[in-house]
């Protein structure tokens, strides 16, 4: 099915608001309103690969801590990034998070619930969509995850070719 992916991130957000708020971690959301996100994928899958990868970025950060969501176009795809400054990923790790039910020890210690599927189902329903979840990751820093899906041309009604004014 079609839908904007804007709608759908800030969907998510919103959902994601006060748990993020309860842990003091500042969520913010960057696209331009003026463009549209139209594409064509598995709505409620693709809910899912938000919300984890957006709950993850909250969840594994610190207090006071930042989580930057931005959507982009290209042209012939959009992209999602979920920025964290969060605790990072040691690279030893990093080619395992998404492995199912692998969990790095920091974060078992850190107390926070998860079972360590989240990343394998985020992995898997992108690859249904003939997409792939990118990361790289900084011990201290944080992390960046991202991914794409296509892009779909909205058709204009007869006559109203769309122009550029520059
Ligand atoms: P679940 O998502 O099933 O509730 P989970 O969050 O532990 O549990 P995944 O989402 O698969 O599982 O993530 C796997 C592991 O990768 C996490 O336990 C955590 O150690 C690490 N991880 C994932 N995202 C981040 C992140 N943004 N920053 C730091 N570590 C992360
Ligand atoms: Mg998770």
């Amino acid at each position: 099915t079609q839908f904007d992916l804007k709608d759908l991130l800030l969907e998510v957000i919103d959902q994601l608001e006060h748990k993020a708020s309860k842990r003091k971690v500042d969520l913010v959301f960057q696209y331009d309103e003026k463009e549209d996100y139209i594409t064509s994928a598995d709505k409620q899958k693709i809910y899912r690969v938000c919300q984890n990868l957006i709950f993850n970025a909250v969840k594994y950060n610190n207090n006071q801590g930042k989580v930057k969501v931005s959507l982009k176009t290209s042209k012939h795809n959009l992209h999602v990034e979920i920025k964290d400054n969060g605790q990072g990923i040691p690279p030893e790790d990093l080619k395992r998070i998404f492995e199912r039910f692998y969990r790095v020890e920091k974060s078992r210690n850190k107390k926070e619930g998860g079972t360590g599927l989240g990343l394998a189902i985020v992995k898997h329903i992108l690859e249904g969509h003939k997409s792939k979840i990118s990361v790289s990751s900084t011990v201290g820093k944080g992390s960046i995850f991202s991914f794409s899906l296509p892009l779909v041309k909205q058709v204009l009604p007869e006559g109203k070719e769309k122009q550029d004014v520059n």
